[in-house]
């Protein structure tokens, strides 16, 4: 076991995955600690992980002081954020003050704003690098593995890449009839809002699910795929060479989307405080303790995901289209480490963000998306830690 110290703040769906997965590679994670803001949650998780002691800590990440003192008192090497993406911009500093590396999965997003860009973390850049620390940005699914897979595109089979579509299937059956596979709250924020992609260098905002195609996804087969707004296309528009045009689909059932409408409807999905008996609630707030708890969604969900991404451009004056995607089986990710495929695709790609940066086999001081970085290590270890990929040539 190495004599590094891994702090994992955030005990969801995500950082359940994180915690068994650190714990399966403890010559890298050593020490690892889960912190959370109910520590019996964090509980929870550690009695399952049978083979190596995982240290519960409470925290309220949303403290900055809070967190130095954790930090400190740990002797963390590493903060691995898997809590909510309001918490990155407090974790970030904690990380700052004390000197200590940080990777997250989602970009920051303020609680009373539905609006999520890298602006305030890109921000922190210079603070990091006169700390000496790296902060390593989106390592999850989508964002992550799916940034990965365009830098691979680039390095080994492009000159220039012109178009790229994210394709996100999740075609998981929970048998509730509503319910979201992670944090409610994050997820129909997202899916509510606008959409938008980048053509020639501008943003084009559509409205929420009006672009649709249908895609027919390996080993799951035609479904509904509407365009939505997705944080990684942000960055890819910066470090992908000749890009001309990048998009992001997500697919929807038609009862998920007519709940959504439903709910928005009548103003479930606010996030403005409303008057409620002498009391303020938020009315998203509120909906989210009614759904289902995502964490719980495991042991009950069926099927597949299929999360992948179609770029085409040109080699050796030629055209070329490819297709890099990954399948995840819910019911095997559960068997594995108690979460169902969504959780369990974002834990993987998190643990192996960090896996690299403490190996420094990815190590820049400042902060960084994915795709700045070499891709090979990174696809080499989804092969080996649960998550293989295939590839395709489309024409
Ligand atoms: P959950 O809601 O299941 O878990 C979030 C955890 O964070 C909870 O345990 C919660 O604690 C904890 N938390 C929230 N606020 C605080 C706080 N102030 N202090 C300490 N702990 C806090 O979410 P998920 O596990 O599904 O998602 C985790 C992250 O992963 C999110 O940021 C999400 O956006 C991201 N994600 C990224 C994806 C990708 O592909 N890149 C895909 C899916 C998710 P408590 O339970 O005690 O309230």
């Amino acid at each position: 076991m190495s004599k590094t110290t891994t702090l994992i703040i955030g005990a969801g769906g995500v950082g359940r995955v994180v915690a068994h997965k650190c714990a399966m590679n403890t010559d890298v994670f050593g020490h690892i600690v889960l912190a959370s803001r109910t520590k019996s949650k964090c509980d929870a998780i550690a009695s399952e992980i049978k083979d190596v002691k995982i240290e519960t800590r409470s925290v309220d990440a949303d403290n900055t002081d809070e967190l130095i003192e954790l930090i400190k008192d740990i002797d963390a090497d590493i903060v691995i954020n898997v809590a909510l993406p309001y918490q990155d911009l407090t974790i970030m500093d904690a990380c700052i003050a004390t000197g200590v590396d940080y990777l997250d999965t989602a970009n920051y997003e303020h609680p009373d704003e539905a609006k999520f860009e890298y602006k305030e973390q890109w921000a922190r850049d210079e603070a990091f690098k006169n700390a000496h620390i790296m902060g390593l940005l989106g390592s999850g699914f989508d964002p992550g593995v799916t940034n990965v897979f365009c830098a691979y595109a680039q390095k080994h089979y492009f000159d220039e890449i012109h178009t790229i579509d994210i394709l996100d299937c999740n075609a998981g059956d929970h048998g509730y009839p509503f319910a979201t596979n992670f944090n409610p709250e994050i997820n129909l924020r997202e899916v509510s809002a606008k959409g938008r992609y980048w053509e020639n260098g501008k943003w084009i905002e559509t409205d929420p699910m009006e672009i649709k195609m249908v895609w027919d996804y390996p080993e799951v087969g035609p479904k509904d795929s509407y365009l939505l707004y997705h944080e990684e296309m942000e960055s890819l528009v910066k470090h992908i060479r000749g890009l001309k045009r990048i998009r992001f689909f997500m697919t929807f059932g038609e009862s998920y989307l007519t709940h959504m409408k439903c709910l928005e409807n009548v103003g479930m999905l606010g996030i403005e405080p409303v008057e409620h008996q002498g009391q303020k609630i938020v009315p998203i707030e509120f909906l989210k303790t009614l759904l289902p708890d995502p964490a719980s969604l495991g042991p009950r969900t069926k099927g597949k995901t299929n999360i992948g991404i179609v770029a085409e451009g040109i080699k050796d004056g030629k055209k070329r289209k490819i297709y890099i995607y990954q399948v995840s089986d819910h019911e095997k990710c559960y068997a594995e480490v108690k979460s169902q495929a969504v959780s369990y695709t974002t834990g993987v790609p998190a643990m192996i963000g960090a896996k690299l940066m403490l190996e420094k086999v990815w190590y820049k001081e400042g902060v960084h998306n994915m795709e700045e970085f070499d891709p090979d290590p990174f696809m080499n270890e989804l092969n080996k830690q649960g998550l293989p990929w295939q590839i395709k040539e489309l024409e």
